[in-house]
């Protein structure tokens, strides 16, 4: 039983959109045993069923598409195009996993080696009950990425959203609805951070965490108890690096767009900008020209909008703060639009030092500090320089050269000459390494970490024993060590050293 509530504020004008109960364990417990009761018969469906099934979810987000966007943009406060990209990428999603589910999550054939009498293969099985806790940044694609691999896979999945931005996740809900997917395939379960533990130990099959590295952390020590596997997407401190021979014509606009979408909290946001010295001066002139040109505010027609929570915009301060006081000059921005705002002001930050939080840990927020550097080496060695392991961007004119500085990035993704492209394509898993965490979304590994392996074997020989059962004597050993022989040699050598061991076998014994 739920008792306490929680209330859900616009961050544009701190306005009330909604009082929602605070579910504790046993409400939780109850979502995740009435999602097993359809979960059994939508994994029946089989993949190619269930692709068909999702094809109306895609039609009712298309129509729903300006309904969405509203509520992302209450909760969040972000701008139109923005809310709109969240529906676009679900959508995309969607008929990726249409298309590449049924035969990714078909069964496959496996060689029988060297007992050809036997029939083996490896089937794909959802895990049951997937539970997603999620973020309040992009609360409608992060939850539709978990959402929609996890129903193609054949799960159920019980959701606990934000208790910033709950309201999208409730959307889902009722989306499905509309979609006529099985009632309680999909529920949400509101609430803090109290509600999203009772879900890691609720005993459902899989976790899928989106969040804080600090949290994160928490989450992986109370699915240990189960144990329950847990895919970790955490935080990121995403270097762009701006080689000598990049074009600033592209590389302003697209770093600048790269750390200020969204208001900068996107996990794969620019967090820190590397400029060769001889663009150093042209870069951060160019930059802060464009910068300064931003409409910044919580209105309708605006570039850059409010912050989601007053904690991050907290953050976000004290790194430029910090930073300031340690030398660091704001050449734009540098503080809120208005004292109590949540709007930050875009900001770029010159004359940062690697000691400075806002180059060590996520700002999550609209600041782009810059630093020159002044060989390719050591650009690497700075963008290394990070235990985060996320997202990165090289510009240079020459991308056979972005490509081999990139394989050298500590970074599970690059973009050369572009950024946040990435989330947009449904082909290209999203995931980290080092306090990034593992594991992955969206791709079709996304959709086979939704599942597990059965792996299965049938015996065809229909001989009463095995030669190598019980009882053990001597022609057993024989017969294992010219196994042996074939497969350590391999090849035709390998099978006539077996077969002479064979016959020198029936020689000797007679069998
Ligand atoms: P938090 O870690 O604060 O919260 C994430 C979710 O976990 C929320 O739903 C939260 O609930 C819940 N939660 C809090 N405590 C617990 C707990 N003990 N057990 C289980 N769940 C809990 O992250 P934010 O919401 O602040 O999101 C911002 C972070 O997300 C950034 O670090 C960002 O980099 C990261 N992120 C990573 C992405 C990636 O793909 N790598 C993508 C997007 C964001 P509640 O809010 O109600 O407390």
């Amino acid at each position: 039983m739920s008792v306490s509530t929680f209330e859900v504020h616009g961050p544009a004008d701190g306005s009330l959109l909604a009082t929602l109960p605070v579910c504790d364990a046993a409400t939780v417990s109850e979502a995740v045993a009435a999602a097993r009761i359809p979960q059994a018969a939508w994994a029946s469906l089989g993949p190619r069923g269930r692709a068909r099934r999702m094809e109306r979810l895609a039609e009712v987000l298309g129509r729903r598409a300006d309904d969405i966007a509203e509520v992302v943009r209450s909760e969040t406060g972000k701008p139109v195009s923005e809310a709109l990209t969240e529906v676009v990428v679900s959508v995309d999603l969607i008929h990726f996993y249409g298309k590449k589910a049924p035969r990714h999550l078909r069964s496959r054939r496996v060689g029988s080696g060297w007992m050809p009498w036997k029939k083996a293969w490896v089937e794909r099985e959802p895990h049951g009950v997937v539970g997603a806790i999620t973020p309040w940044n992009y609360p409608f694609v992060i939850a539709m990425d978990t959402v929609t691999a996890a129903l193609f896979a054949g799960n159920a999945v019980v959701l606990k959203p934000s208790e910033f931005t709950p309201l999208s996740a409730l959307l889902i809900e009722e989306l499905t609805r509309e979609a006529d997917l099985p009632p309680d395939l999909v529920q949400v379960v509101t609430g803090d951070g109290s509600t999203g533990e009772a879900l890691v130990r609720s005993g459902v099959d899989r976790i899928v965490f989106t969040g804080s590295t600090a949290t994160g952390r928490k989450v992986m020590a109370t699915a240990a108890a189960g144990p329950t596997p847990v895919t970790l997407e955490l935080g990121g401190k995403d270097p762009a690096i701006v080689l000598d021979d990049a074009d600033l014509d592209r590389a302003v606009p697209g770093v600048v767009f790269g750390a200020l979408f969204n208001a900068g909290q996107t996990c794969l946001s620019v967090e820190r900008v590397l400029v060769a010295r001889s663009l150093y001066e042209d870069f951060v002139r160019r930059a802060t020209d464009l910068v300064s040109s931003l409409r910044v505010g919580a209105g309708d027609d605006t570039d850059v909008g409010p912050m989601v929570t007053a904690a991050q915009v907290d953050i976000v301060e004290r790194h430029v703060s910090q930073a300031v006081a340690e030398g660091a000059r704001a050449l734009v921005g540098g503080e809120r639009q208005a004292p109590g705002s949540s709007v930050f002001m875009p900001t770029l930050l010159v004359d940062v030092k690697s000691s400075m939080d806002v180059l060590r840990n996520e700002s999550f927020g609209p600041l782009i500090p810059v630093l020159p550097f002044d060989d390719d080496e050591e650009a690497v060695r700075l963008a290394n320089a990070s235990r985060y392991g996320l997202f990165a961007s090289v510009w240079t004119r020459d991308s056979a050269r972005g490509t081999r500085l990139a394989r050298r990035l500590r970074a599970s993704g690059v973009s050369i000459n572009d950024v946040l492209s990435h989330y947009a394509l449904a082909g290209l898993p999203m995931g980290g390494m080092g306090e990034s965490g593992f594991g992955r979304r969206r791709g079709v590994e996304g959709l086979e970490e939704m599942t597990r392996t059965r792996t299965m074997l049938v015996d065809r020989g229909g001989r009463s024993r095995e030669p190598w059962w019980f009882p053990y004597g001597e022609g057993q050993t024989r017969l294992i060590r010219a196994v042996l022989q074939w497969r350590a040699r391999r090849g035709v050598a390998g099978l006539l050293a077996f077969l002479r061991s064979m016959v020198q076998r029936r020689g000797r014994y007679g069998d």
